[in-house]
């Protein structure tokens, strides 16, 4: 087996610890990853010490040209990223390339940097005085990102980071380390300047050392809620700027008007699509009426026991392997749960086949109807393949209870009532929403990110939100008086 090493100043760096990496079709270990230090981050801190000015002060229309080559490298190795994607996380290969494909939107987003970096220009905002402001970049910036977009949700950060002039560090999930630093060798490729990023693999040890380490001076998070907010914590504490975006539990409200054909179609893939593990993953469908419940449960039943199931690297397949054994275990445990607590077990994902016949982490979906709010299979981020259906009377008792859940990630509403589609995403407390769109995960030149547990910080991910998050501003006055002119001392505020 092969060891996956950190990637510091454009080179391989082992490491002492390292920890198996499985596929999780077969359940076999595939390669091992290092686990990083302190060490190892003081490294990573040195390399981007040493690059970062020389990049701070070269144009923004240089820095987007290694962006532009980035891009094409990432398309021409689409299909070995992918393939690495899909082996340890287990997702589908048109999954993984879907993923792979919203990250480069990121990509194409940063080479606008010299346009997203103008800044803002006042003439005579006082007597002959003029006031500009611009984004400076903030130095060594840090990332650490989930296991279930090994692609994405790195390209989400370290892009825009780079082009606004930063160095930055990446420390991905140590269950899907490979194509993180596929991509590094890309960015090597590309011409990026030895230095500017690095990937240092590892733990809590290694996220806790990057959130120390003086020289760090921002943090993007994107991982499970108790996670984010103990890394916001600890990064607020020390004065960083952080945003930490959590779990999340999505709700998609069915009105009695929607198509429901449609609805169920659009509901399966939302629901079930890469094995539930999804930040965005439909996992409460909200139905408005008895007869819109059961028309709904009857039509996702039929397709979801019906699903193609298999190792994420055949082709044509609906769902892959969960990304590993216990969290597989965790998944089961909550359909027992929601069994015993009185909700109705329509399909059973725990007798597909494949979970007795295979060796990898797999399982069949599962949908549970007359689920109520206390249930724990309601309360909880489940993460695996299982909707829960919730009957309500009207919309106004969905907006409600959508609310009141601690989760706001991301919603969505079927209908044909243009006035409820508005009021909904009106009211609704939850920071993406959908209307007829079941995974509203915005495009890159937009923002990303949840409202209430989902997010602990002030701005989202990627878009106009990341150059604010990934710069600071600086407002700069000036004046120019004549020679002759003869200034006189002003002792009271200055006013225009
Ligand atoms: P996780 O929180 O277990 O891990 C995320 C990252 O944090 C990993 O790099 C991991 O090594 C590190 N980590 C784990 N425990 C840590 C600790 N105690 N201290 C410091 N660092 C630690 O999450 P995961 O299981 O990899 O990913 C799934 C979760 O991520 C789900 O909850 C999902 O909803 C969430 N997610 C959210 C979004 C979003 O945009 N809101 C996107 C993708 C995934």
């Amino acid at each position: 087996m092969t060891d996956v090493h950190h990637w510091i100043a454009g080179t391989n760096v082992p490491g002492e610890r390292s920890l198996d990496v499985f596929n999780p079709a077969t359940g076999e270990p595939v390669r091992r990853v290092v686990l990083g230090t302190g060490e190892t981050v003081q490294r990573a801190i040195e390399a981007a010490r040493l690059a970062q000015p020389a990049w701070r002060d070269t144009p923004p229309a240089k820095r987007a040209q290694v962006m532009y080559r980035f891009k094409t490298l990432l398309e021409r190795d689409a299909d070995e990223i992918c393939a690495l994607v899909s082996e340890e996380h287990g997702k589908v290969l048109e999954d993984a390339m879907g993923e792979l494909k919203r990250g480069i939107e990121n990509v194409e987003y940063a080479c606008a940097v010299p346009e997203l970096l103008k800044g803002e220009y006042s003439h005579n905002a006082g007597p002959a005085i003029d006031t500009w402001s611009n984004h400076q970049p903030l130095g060594i910036v840090a990332g650490i990102t989930p296991f279930n977009f090994p692609a994405m949700v790195p390209l989400w950060m370290y892009p825009m980071a780079i082009a606004c002039g930063n160095a930055f560090i990446l420390k991905p999930s140590e269950q899907v380390p490979s194509a993180a630093i596929k991509m590094a060798e890309l960015l090597d490729e590309a011409g990026l300047p030895k230095g500017l990023f690095s990937v240092v693999h590892g733990d809590r040890e290694t996220v806790e050392a990057l959130i120390d380490a003086p020289d760090v001076k921002a943090v993007s998070f994107v991982g499970s809620t108790p996670v984010a907010r103990a890394v916001y914590e600890r990064g607020a504490q020390q004065g960083k700027r952080v945003q930490a975006l959590g779990g999340a539990k999505n709700h998609a409200v069915v009105l009695p008007d929607a198509d429901l054909d449609n609805a169920a179609n659009t509901l399966i893939g939302a629901a079930y699509g890469s094995a539930g593990e999804r930040c965005m993953a439909i996992s409460v469908a909200v139905c408005v009426g008895e007869s819109t419940a059961d028309g709904l449960v009857e039509r996702i039943a039929a397709q979801a026991r019906d699903l193609k199931i298999g190792p994420g690297t055949e082709r044509g397949l609906d769902m892959g392997a969960l990304v590993n054994a216990g969290h597989r275990q965790r998944v089961v445990d909550y359909i027992g749960q929601g069994q015993r607590a009185g909700a109705e077990l329509v399909v059973d994902g725990r007798t597909h086949p494949l979970v007795t016949t295979s060796h990898g982490y797999f399982l069949g979906a599962s949908l549970l109807d007359r689920v109520t709010p206390e249930m724990s299979v309601y309360q909880d981020e489940i993460f695996g393949p299982v909707l829960c259906v919730v009957r309500v009377e009207t919309l106004d008792d969905a907006i409600a209870l959508i609310n009141a859940h601690p989760y706001g990630n991301g919603t969505c509403v079927f209908t044909r009532d243009g006035e409820a589609g508005r009021r909904f995403a009106d009211a609704i407390e939850v920071g993406m929403v959908g209307i007829n769109v079941p995974l509203p995960v915005p495009v890159a030149f937009h923002s990303f990110g949840g409202w209430k547990s989902s997010l602990f910080g002030d701005l989202h991910a990627y878009g106009p939100d990341a150059v604010r998050f990934y710069t600071r501003r600086k407002a700069i006055s000036q004046r120019w008086p004549r020679q002759a002119t003869k200034e006189s001392a002003e002792f009271s505020f200055p006013s225009s």
